[in-house]
């Protein structure tokens, strides 16, 4: 930050303020605290009769990977409708969104991903808008070596687990690389 939202400012300074316990963002014009928070991204599993689907990513970063639907959260919706709409966005599909499937904590870049189990509501889907392509993969098809992010992977593995048993349990995991403290 260069510049305080608040008043324009261009004195911001970056440690604890009086009160607090960690460095943030203040401006000593106006006395505004710019707090910076986690940002959650959210997602689903698209299942039609067995498939999952898949959309290849068309922005940066990780262009041209496969990944599941997901994006960041947008003010005044809920979990479910933000994970409807990413479906809706990236790969045209209508989704029932069910029981919340997987959460990761993301501390090194500040986010949260959670991922909904869904069912396509009458097996269409297409090319969103930040997707080059997409499609409906059978387990055995999955482009392992071809998804965008640990969080897609990771899903996409225990999901292929649990429909051997047709049980899907919340999990929640961190990822972060080795050796990283918050
Ligand atoms: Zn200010």
């Amino acid at each position: 930050m260069k510049f305080c939202s608040q008043c324009g400012s261009d004195k911001l300074r970056f440690d604890i303020p009086e009160g607090d316990n960690r460095p943030r963002y203040w401006c000593p014009d106006c006395g505004t605290i710019h707090y910076q928070n986690p940002k959650i991204v959210v997602g689903t599993v698209p299942v039609w009769e067995g498939r999952i689907l898949l959309c290849k990513r068309s922005i940066q970063p990780r262009s041209g990977y496969w990944t599941l639907p997901a994006g960041y959260m947008e003010n005044g919706e809920t979990l479910q409708e933000g994970a409807a709409r990413e479906t809706w966005e990236e790969a045209c599909a209508t989704v029932n969104i069910k029981d919340v499937y997987t959460i990761f904590n993301l501390p090194h870049i500040y986010q949260v991903y959670i991922f909904f189990l869904g069912d396509i509501v009458d097996g269409q889907y297409g090319v969103g808008e930040e997707s080059s392509d997409a499609g409906l993969f059978l387990p055995e098809e999955i482009p392992w070596d071809e998804l965008a992010f640990p969080t897609i992977n990771r899903t996409l593995k225990y999901f292929l687990q649990d429909m051997k048993t047709g049980d899907y349990p919340l999990r929640v995991q961190d990822i972060a690389p080795l050796g990283f403290k918050p």
